[in-house]
């Protein structure tokens, strides 16, 4: 699967906003965003006037960039969300929520959506006692997500664990420390969705035109 491989402080700075996708260094003041709150390139201390398109199309890649996907798998999370029942902007982000990679990250296992997703692909967990290597899995309320026993040495899963508190595991998880497991207790709903701070309306506004 492809994916992007060049510089993810590049992407905040583009973006305006901290995405948090490099672990706990975006907790301190080494953050790009931290240091040099301006967008990358020749241009980018520039004053530039924004258009309504141009503003719509930076929250999608926000959204798109959190979660480590790229055009066409957006797309198709988009696709799914507006033929579901309900909100199609909240839709999307539920979809984005469950996959497994970034319950993976919301639990604490990981540092950051990239690191869970590369666990996930090595085949770290099980879901329900099987294992998934599918960074893509969506997982479902009841479920159970646990660390294989062989990988509860790994030094930065148990780092990740440690750091964990720091930013909090969400109410629609709970993590069983002791026993490397966590468990999802029900979907997320919007308003506990708050990090990073995303206005998905937009979103829907730049897919529907
Ligand atoms: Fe880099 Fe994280 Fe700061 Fe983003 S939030 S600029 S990924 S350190």
């Amino acid at each position: 699967m492809a994916r992007y491989t060049g510089s993810v402080c590049r992407q905040c700075r583009r973006e305006n906003m901290k995405l948090f996708l490099k672990g706990d260094r975006c907790y301190t003041d080494k953050c790009a965003i931290e240091r040099r709150n301006y967008a990358p390139g020749q241009h980018g201390q520039g004053r530039i006037k924004v258009s309504d398109y141009g503003t719509q199309l930076r929250e999608k890649q926000r959204v798109k960039r959190t979660y480590g996907l790229l055009e066409k798998q957006f797309r198709s999370y988009f696709k799914k969300a507006d033929q579901m029942k309900g909100v199609t902007g909240e839709n999307l982000l539920v979809l984005l929520e469950r996959r497994l990679d970034s319950m993976v990250y919301r639990l604490g296992f990981a540092s950051s959506r990239n690191e869970a997703r590369q666990l996930v692909r090595h085949g770290h967990f099980l879901v329900n006692g099987r294992k998934v290597n599918i960074p893509s899995y969506l997982v479902r309320p009841g479920d159970e997500i646990t660390l294989r026993e062989k990988s509860r040495e790994v030094v930065r899963i148990n780092e990740a664990l440690d750091g964990v508190m720091r930013r909090g595991v969400p109410s629609w998880v709970e993590l069983d420390r002791a026993g490397f497991k966590g468990t999802v207790k029900t979907l997320p709903v919007r308003e506990e969705m708050t990090t990073p701070a995303f206005n998905e309306r937009l979103i829907v506004e730049l897919y529907s035109k």
